[in-house]
């Protein structure tokens, strides 16, 4: 029975996923047959597909929701998945114009298979570089391929990101779900010494279960809660599995550089307990 529950969910987000593909195929083609630009093909220095990696990150983006939903976890079904949406939109793109467009009131389709079509664009492809002041001509076979090959990669990677944000998440193994979050509790600081000596304390608490004393311990020492003039900052996330109750504690301290936060690597502590959670913070 409840093998027959997990393919059914599956079927769930498998729709999800295809519907988001083929409303990012669909959407993309049309503006390009109406505008004329190809979102999908922009590219950065000429040589990263940003365009195909939105597009593709799009596309992948209703099994994220499906999975997030139905509570699937991010295994490599899901993975191929995404992957698959992500290229079935590329050939969805392709596959409007071609549908869509005439010369001399013919339809394409109704004179070559969109195979023979697609070659042919793709052959074709040329760069134009900004207001159309210079252009590459038309790439040829080689370039053509190679031009599309890398957007066939935007695409991918545009899937497989949407899969690692996905895989993110915790996950309770027991109860087949994700983890809910329940509050968040930042302090920011710039003595880095003393931060260090704080973070110890504030392991050592966790590792005598005294989690709802972590909490409180880094709410009243480990800095302010405003982040004005700061340059450090410990973060908890507490969150906790609808299914049997358990809690999940992640904390990581971070450094501010230019204007972004990034994480300091080898300062997360993950656990779960069993201990209910009580963050001060703001949620
Ligand atoms: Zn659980």
């Amino acid at each position: 029975m409840s093998e027959y529950i997990r393919a059914d969910k599956q079927l769930f987000v498998a729709a999800f996923g295809i519907t988001a593909s083929l409303l990012t195929g669909i959407t993309l083609g049309l503006i390009e047959v109406y505008s004329g630009f190809a979102i999908y093909s922009w590219m950065f220095w000429f040589v990263i597909p940003v365009g195909a990696f939105l597009s593709g990150f799009g596309a992948a983006s209703g099994y994220y929701a499906g999975a997030m939903l139905f509570h699937q976890k991010p295994v490599g079904g899901v993975l191929l998945n995404m992957l698959s949406a992500s290229i079935s939109a590329f050939l969805i793109i392709h596959y409007i114009p071609y549908f869509m467009f005439e010369i001399d009131g013919i339809r394409i389709k109704e004179v070559i298979s969109f195979w023979i079509y697609l070659d042919i664009d793709i052959k074709n492809t040329s760069l134009s570089f900004l207001r159309g002041s210079a252009s590459t001509g038309e790439l040829g076979g080689f370039w053509g391929y190679a031009y599309a090959i890398l957007q066939l990669i935007g695409f991918s990677v545009g899937g497989f990101a949407v899969f690692a944000w996905l895989s993110q998440n915790p996950y309770c193994d027991n109860c087949s779900c994700y983890l809910k979050k329940t509050g968040k509790q930042e302090r920011y600081t710039s003595e880095g010494e003393i931060l260090i000596e704080q973070i110890k304390e504030f392991a050592s608490l966790l590792d005598a279960q005294q989690c709802n004393d972590a909490i409180r311990y880094q709410a009243e020492n480990m800095g302010v809660a405003n982040s004005s003039g700061h340059y450090l900052k410990s973060r908890i996330i507490t969150r906790t599995c609808p299914g049997c109750g358990i809690n999940h504690l992640d904390f990581i301290t971070a450094k501010l550089s230019g204007d972004d936060w990034k994480d300091i690597d080898g300062t997360e502590i993950i656990i779960f307990t069993k201990e209910q959670l009580n963050p001060v913070g703001k949620t």
